[in-house]
């Protein structure tokens, strides 16, 4: 089943034969520029929406929807139409509108403390279906103009790497988003990272360390015993010389795990030569991982030593972790269990 956001203008026109030539401009502008379904695209003859919805259903269903931080950070369920589920999470900042979305149904690559990696895999997601999610996304955040989209959702984006770089591509080129705002979260893919260095697009590239020493990194996150930190390394390097472009670090603080002094020198060399930015997540509670995360005093203290230690660091505020929509949260359970406030805005 495809998505009326993988065709370009002259399939869309192909699909328009028997209309005057201005319908596809009408069309395109309420899918890509209002991120409309064809249902509300009101300048066009209903009965053309109708034809057209047929022809195009609607990737997503929504399955639910809750809300926390006074509605500022809203998480939906999405049902598709195999009856897979993904969730999208929609922040809104005082400076910018983020989503962010998943590039998978579940996740194949097992690290521990994250709620989709102990869920597993089910299945790829197509270039329509990550693209539905920024659509939906923005038209819940109207009247505000969603400026940001991180691929830090359910799933690996360098594990789907047709499809990331198809929905970036598009996202730049039919929604005119600048690249910049664009970010792109891997475990540490290395091959991937370094043909994504060649694609010529200026996106940003989070890499999700956690650990820089091999013995903690593996445990955490099992992808490193095929690209260990030197090889890791490597691909870093190569994305600095190729694109330029700021890199930054990703780092769950967990208590006892990876909020040590010697972890935090490990990780200023590691990211001292590569100029990364770090950011700090307090780890987020998930029902397979019981270790905590660090202490809040913990997570400011290491946010002053890496400072100290030349290496620019900042925390990442937990958006939603009260209804299970932050980093590492996303598992789409849908019985019930995990959903605990459920709003109906729309
Ligand atoms: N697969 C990609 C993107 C999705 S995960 C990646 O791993 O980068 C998005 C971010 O959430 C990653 O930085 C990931 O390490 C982090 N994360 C996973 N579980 C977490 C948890 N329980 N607490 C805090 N961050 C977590
Ligand atoms: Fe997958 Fe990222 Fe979770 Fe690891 S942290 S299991 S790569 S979604």
């Amino acid at each position: 089943m495809s998505s009326v956001y993988e065709l370009e203008t002259a399939d869309l026109a192909a699909h328009l034969a028997d209309q005057p030539r201005y319908r596809v401009e009408q069309l395109w502008r309420g899918l890509w520029d209002e991120g409309l379904p064809f249902t509300d695209i009101t300048t066009v003859p209903k009965a053309l929406r109708q034809r057209l919805t047929e022809a195009f259903p609607p990737s997503l269903e929504v399955a639910n929807e809750v809300a926390s931080d006074l509605g500022a950070t809203r998480k939906w369920v999405f049902r598709l139409h195999d009856g897979a589920t993904i969730e999208t999470v929609l922040m809104n900042y005082a400076d910018r509108v983020t989503v962010c979305v998943s590039s998978q149904a579940g996740c194949a690559m097992g690290c521990t403390f994250c709620a989709t990696g102990q869920a597993g895999f089910s299945r790829q997601l197509s270039v329509g279906e990550v693209i539905e999610q920024v659509m939906f996304a923005a038209r819940a955040a109207a009247p505000r103009r969603l400026s940001n989209v991180v691929f830090m959702g359910m799933g690996e984006p360098l594990a789907n790497y047709p499809v990331t770089v198809g929905v970036i591509k598009r996202l730049h080129e039919y929604r005119a988003m600048s690249a910049r705002h664009l970010t792109v979260s891997t475990v540490g893919v290395a091959p991937a990272i370094e043909r994504l260095a060649s694609e010529g697009l200026p996106l940003t590239l989070a890499v999700s360390l956690h650990a820089a020493n091999n013995d903690t990194r593996n445990e955490l996150v099992p992808l490193n015993r095929r690209y260990p930190l030197e090889r890791l390394y490597e691909a870093c390097e190569k994305w600095l010389a190729t694109t330029s472009r700021r890199l930054s670090f990703e780092w769950a603080l967990i208590d006892g795990v990876n909020d040590s002094d010697v972890a935090m020198r490990e990780l200023a060399e590691y990211a001292g030569d590569l100029h990364a930015h770090v950011n700090l997540i307090p780890l987020n509670p998930t029902p397979g991982y019981l270790v905590k995360g660090s202490r809040s005093e913990r997570v400011h203290e290491f946010r002053l030593g890496l400072e100290d230690l030349g290496i620019n660091a900042t925390v990442r505020n937990t958006r939603g972790r009260s209804i299970d929509a932050a980093c590492g949260q996303l598992a789409a359970v849908t019985n019930g269990h995990k959903t605990r406030v459920t709003l109906r805005s729309r």
